[in-house]
């Protein structure tokens, strides 16, 4: 039997052996909220199902959920509506495009987004959560975030939300196309500025970590021992995790990590090793599939070590 400080050691030395991977990518820039971020931080926390909590490398940085937050806007968004409303409006297969192409709306049902995890997908989403309008939903959202972040100071970073808001451009056109479609009922600004409020949640790796934990014990909340979400919606998000939760990269992410994980532009990644692990990690260097270069190597790398993969 392994000690603790034997996992310790080994995660900081894959911490920093992946790290010197960040010099291969470059950090997001299409939003200007997301530009500064340091190129070659690195960092992880994991929860254990068990208890356990191991952290290593640049912990304390602070950075927005962009993507990761589709994770459970999708799952909110299936409490609140039911597996048949939002299958209507949104599919559930990978596209092998860019996050945030446009290109197949046109082709197969008209307007119908592939699966909840591309752009055009997590804005309908985003309409689908109940409330009175905009300010009613993104709460609902936060409030949701933060219960299963065990962390009520969970916030939005303004800057990075008003960045995103003015430019845009293509998400907007999106919308617009999807409100035309009539797959989008809702008004086109409100329903982005719930969707830009979700990318822009403020966590941390512990935080994320934590919500990957609610994940990894099927929906139940590990403080409280109560079931926040219903197992059946755990399983649907982990599937879109799994097939298409690393953009374009997903297949090749399967075989190399087999995990169910989802990665957002700001270099986070959250990761799932169900029954056994809840992962928060961030490197904010992307590689050309807009995953963080460092942190996929870190997932590889402790993957075949410790013998995770779900397949
Ligand atoms: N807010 C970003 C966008 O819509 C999220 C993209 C991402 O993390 O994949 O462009």
């Amino acid at each position: 039997m392994q000690t603790e400080r034997f996992y310790q050691q080994r995660l900081d030395e894959w911490v920093e052996e992946s790290r010197k991977e960040a010099y291969k990518g470059r950090v997001a820039e299409y939003i200007p909220g997301l530009a500064a971020a340091p190129q070659h931080a690195l960092g992880i926390s994991l929860w254990g199902t068990d208890g356990q909590f191991f952290q290593s490398g640049d912990t304390d940085l602070h950075f927005t959920m962009q993507s990761i937050s589709k994770v459970f806007s999708l799952l909110l968004a299936l409490m609140d509506s039911g597996e048949k409303e939002v299958f209507q409006k949104v599919g559930m297969e990978p596209t092998g495009d860019d996050f945030n192409s446009i290109l197949k709306l046109e082709l197969v049902d008209p307007g119908k987004p592939f699966n909840p995890f591309i752009n055009a997908g997590a804005i309908v989403i985003a309409s689908l959560i109940q409330g009175e309008g905009p300010d009613e939903k993104s709460e609902r959202l936060l409030q949701f975030i933060r219960h299963l972040a065990h962390d009520n100071r969970l916030d939005y970073n303004e800057a990075v939300y008003e960045s995103e808001r003015e430019t845009a451009h293509r998400n907007r056109s999106i919308a617009y196309y999807l409100k035309d479609n009539g797959v989008l009922e809702d008004d086109v600004e409100e329903t982005l500025e719930v969707y830009f409020r979700q990318c822009s949640i403020v966590v941390n790796c512990k935080q994320l970590a934590h919500m990957a934990l609610v994940l990894a014990s099927d929906g139940v909340d590990p403080v409280t021992k109560q079931q926040v979400i219903p197992r059946r919606y755990i399983q649907i998000a982990k599937s879109f995790m799994v097939t298409c939760g690393m953009y374009n990269a997903s297949g090749e992410f399967a075989i190399e990590v087999g995990l169910p994980a989802k990665s957002g532009v700001s270099g986070g990644i959250l990761s799932v090793v169900p029954g056994k692990w809840g992962i928060g990690i961030i490197g904010p260097a992307l590689n050309s599939k807009g995953n963080s270069v460092a942190g996929v190597q870190l997932l590889r790398s402790l993957s075949k070590d410790w013998d995770w993969s779900i397949f």
